[in-house]
């Protein structure tokens, strides 16, 4: 049965009666993600590996007949916002509180959605997806919205064209929330499938499921939150797509997913900053096929080492890793962990570490120690299991 995160006893369906006064017509699921490699790719038309979490947003919908969007979340719960679908658009968002902004995401996929035919409804979310800690809470919001409205307004051509639907939710999050974000998050959280992790072309948009065996190898993947969020550093993502696009201009190529020989390539940049931005991520795009092949062979047990080779390409050619990542990775590598690596865009938010299951403890223990020797704050983790993309429930 679907719960009120927190509590593990409400259904989401009561709360949503007991809120509008009416039972909803159904309940939506979609997973937040991890990515197991693939790091500041996906903007070099590049490859990404995602994963779908078992954690995610859960929206339970009905429809209303007139063509407006009445929103609230458990998260949120003195931010409801009923808005107009007709002749409203994102400057819209501009006019609610601050506190209300986080209704921009399901909002403006309802505007799109409101172009293919799709009308009101009345939406009650809940969540048990971290925000805010890079493991796409708002995908998995657009994603579980945009498939109930679909599945409520028979919008089923749409509803089964799943790599449609994740651009029109990267759309709502570029337009909308102003975020102008690549389409791996959303197509992580509705193209996903239990026990696989998807291998995307961020370029063609293409994707296939690669079948990823982590219990049956006795494996465990962690991810830990470290808390932290170097806020200084908000232009440092801008100026690493900058760079990338400088260094692809100078090699004469559409992006640095084209640079086919590294050597010669490095041997053209005077720059050894954009050398450095341009040896990770090509040797970056390198190790999501070797990564794909190790899974595909089934050699579950060697990813670690891929892991670590993108930490350290993170850390020291990308420049993107931060204090507690590299601790973190440092820690579980000392614990007996098979590899690690931070994720996301850099600067804060989590790290990645696959360990041997029976030594899960003791790898959690040994970063637990580092932080509290640093008198860092307890980092958070969470067991990584490859799960279903967004779905009824
Ligand atoms: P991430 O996607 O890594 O979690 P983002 O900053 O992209 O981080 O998205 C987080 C934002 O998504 C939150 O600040 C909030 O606006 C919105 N959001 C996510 N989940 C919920 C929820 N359950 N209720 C309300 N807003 C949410
Ligand atoms: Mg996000």
């Amino acid at each position: 049965m679907n719960t009120v995160a927190g509590t593990g006893k409400i259904p989401l369906s009561a709360a949503f009666t007991e809120a509008y006064r009416r039972a909803p017509e159904g309940v939506w699921h979609a997973p937040g993600r991890i990515n197991v490699i693939g790091e500041h790719t996906d903007y070099n038309d590049g490859f990404v590996l995602p994963f779908a979490l078992p954690l995610g947003v859960s929206v339970a919908a009905a429809r209303r007949d007139d063509a407006v969007l009445e929103v609230r979340s458990l998260q949120a719960a003195d931010a409801g916002v009923t808005v107009s679908l007709d002749g409203t658009g994102p400057g819209e968002v501009q006019r609610w509180a601050e506190r209300e902004r986080w209704a921009a995401y399901p909002f403006g996929v309802a505007s799109l959605l409101r172009e293919r035919g799709a009308g009101g409804a009345s939406l009650l979310i809940d969540s048990d997806l971290p925000q805010g800690a890079g493991l796409s809470s708002s995908a998995a919001l657009e994603c579980a919205t945009a498939l109930a409205l679909c599945e409520l307004y028979g919008l089923d051509d749409l509803a089964a064209d799943r790599a449609e639907l994740a651009r029109l939710a990267q759309r709502a999050e570029h337009d909308y929330a102003g975020m102008p974000c690549g389409i791996m998050d959303q197509s992580a959280s509705l193209l996903c499938r239990a026990g696989h992790a998807l291998m995307l072309d961020c370029r063609s948009g293409l994707s296939s499921h690669v079948p990823i065996d982590l219990p049956g190898k006795d494996l465990t993947l962690l991810v830990v939150n470290t808390r932290a969020r170097h806020t200084l550093t908000g232009g440092e993502y801008a100026r690493r797509r900058a760079e990338c696009e400088r260094a692809a201009a100078l090699l004469g190529v559409d992006a640095l997913r084209d640079v086919k020989d590294l050597g010669a390539a490095l041997a053209r940049l005077d720059d050894p900053v954009l050398r450095r931005r341009t040896q990770h991520v090509v040797t970056e795009n390198h190790r999501v096929e070797a990564t794909v092949g190790l899974l595909r062979a089934g050699a579950e047990t060697e990813l670690g080492g891929m892991l670590t080779a993108s930490h350290l390409s993170l850390r020291d050619l990308y420049e993107v890793s931060w204090p507690e990542a590299d601790l973190t990775v440092e820690a579980a590598l000392r614990g007996g962990a098979r590899g690690g690596r931070m994720v996301g865009g850099g600067f804060g938010g989590s790290v990645i570490v696959l360990t041997a299951t029976a030594r899960a403890d003791r790898v959690r223990d040994a970063i637990f120690a580092a932080y509290r020797d640093r008198g860092l704050p307890e980092p958070d983790f969470i067991e990584a299991v490859p799960s279903a993309g967004a779905h009824r429930l």
